[in-house]
């Protein structure tokens, strides 16, 4: 029997029957032989994780821009934070750990570079706008091809947890309970984690956080993460949408509307946020006029599908990480010293 075909196996011993099991994937978009290794999900979630995408999430921004201290989060730190979080939750559940852990490393490759504020200027550029979450789709699908393989071809369930995962899918939720559950994670991860950045940066300290939130979630790091996956954990046990208590749920939307007032719309916060807007809107000009300055692997691909100038253009100011679209902006745009023949 094939390692591949034991898992298969382990996972209808061990998993409940509301979990998407690998054998029951609706498959790729393009057949491919299964692996003789590695169930479906787990094949997805290595190919993920070797993707360049992947990779470039390290020099991405979370909140906190290009921070000079080593232990602010950047979007491949939040994703792997995700991926812990929503791994507990899965086995806590008895749901399929590989396929969460597939979704939530591919959540966010279609993030910009400078976060939500990167996102926001490209969402008003392209005359269709801009989702990450959408965008994230299409890096999977499209954008990280190699010669014979179109994306990554991930299969169906991976690729629905990826498109649903974000606020704006709020009344159309992911068709898996792995896929709903990253969700959460995200939401769980990113209030948590920003909480402690943004005490590194003097934002907060932790007493501003609301009594009742400490009262309801704990007073640590730790305490509040454990409190929320927890809830998750108990009240989805049956049922078929993942679920939160709702005394503990309110205190986690207070908290999160504690955090956009005292951080995601603080103007300290946010002080950089003209210049990047800038920076983004000088790029899209630019390669719009210049195509030609786009390399060659993204032109390939757009002749190849035929697809928009508006595209080209966003995809590759769309996959740039900061301090290559700072760089780049800078030889554009910035006059360079002269050095001697
Ligand atoms: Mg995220």
């Amino acid at each position: 029997m094939l390692l591949r075909e034991r898992w298969e196996q382990v996972e209808e011993v061990i998993l409940s029957d509301r979990a998407a099991h690998s054998v029951d994937s609706k498959g790729r978009r393009q057949a491919e032989a299964p692996c003789d290794l590695r169930t479906c999900y787990q094949r997805d979630r290595d190919r993920i994780l070797h993707s360049k995408a992947f990779r470039r999430l390290k020099h991405k921004t979370h909140v906190f821009i290009a921070p000079e201290g080593d232990h602010y989060r950047t979007r491949l730190t939040h994703t792997l934070e995700v991926a812990q979080i929503a791994r507990t939750m899965a086995r806590g559940l008895r749901l399929n750990e590989d396929l969460v852990e597939a979704i939530a490393l591919g959540h966010d490759l279609g993030h910009t570079p400078f976060g939500h504020s990167g996102e926001a200027v490209l969402d008003q550029l392209h005359p269709d706008g801009f989702d990450h979450a959408k965008h994230s789709l299409r890096v999977v699908d499209l954008l990280e091809s190699k010669p014979g393989r179109e994306g990554l071809n991930l299969t169906w369930e991976v690729r629905d947890g990826i498109l649903h995962h974000s606020k704006e899918q709020k009344d159309n939720p992911a068709h898996t309970l792995e896929g709903q559950i990253i969700k959460f994670a995200d939401r769980i991860a990113y209030l948590n984690h920003d909480i402690d950045d943004s005490v590194r940066a003097g934002v907060l300290t932790p007493e501003d956080i609301p009594k009742h939130v400490v009262d309801t979630l704990g007073a640590s790091h730790s305490e509040r993460i454990t409190t929320l996956v927890r809830s998750v954990i108990e009240s989805s046990g049956e049922g078929e949408y993942i679920a939160m208590d709702p005394v503990v749920y309110d205190a986690m939307i207070a908290l999160r509307e504690f955090m956009f007032e005292r951080v995601y719309y603080n103007p300290a916060v946010k002080s950089e946020d003209g210049k990047v807007g800038r920076l983004i809107v000088d790029l899209f000009t630019y390669f719009k006029k210049h195509l030609d300055a786009i390399p060659e692997e993204h032109l390939a691909f757009a002749e190849r599908h035929n697809v928009s100038d508006d595209d080209i253009v966003t995809d590759y100011i769309a996959g740039m990480t900061d301090r290559f679209a700072i760089n780049i902006w800078k030889q554009l745009f910035v006059p360079k010293d002269w050095h001697s023949l």
